[in-house]
């Protein structure tokens, strides 16, 4: 791993606990409309309310809905419609291939 100035802001993947660049990550946000928390997919990454990540490996994005690491991370119980939407959205990254 070669020295780099670390002039890019750097995020941990609440799954794997790996830290890269914020842009290889996917941002998750919380936010509330009237009193209700909803988990939704921050594409812009610029959503007010609080933010989880995870990176693009689906494994990272099934591993956090089976182990709860995203709503522990955002300290929210995810709502079925939530988890369908992180489970849509993790069906359309591409896995890793060797
Ligand atoms: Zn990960």
């Amino acid at each position: 791993m070669a020295l780099r100035p670390r002039t890019q802001p750097e995020r941990t993947c609440v799954a794997c606990r790996e830290t890269q660049a914020k842009r290889g990550l996917v941002r998750l946000v919380r936010s509330t409309t009237e009193g209700n928390s909803r988990v939704t997919v921050d594409e812009s990454g610029r959503a007010h309310g609080r933010g989880a990540y995870l990176c693009t490996r689906i494994e990272c994005w099934q591993r956090a809905l089976r182990t709860g690491a995203v709503a522990r991370a955002l300290n929210v119980q995810l709502t079925p419609d939530d988890r369908r939407t992180l489970e849509d959205y993790s069906q359309r990254l591409v896995p890793a291939t060797p």
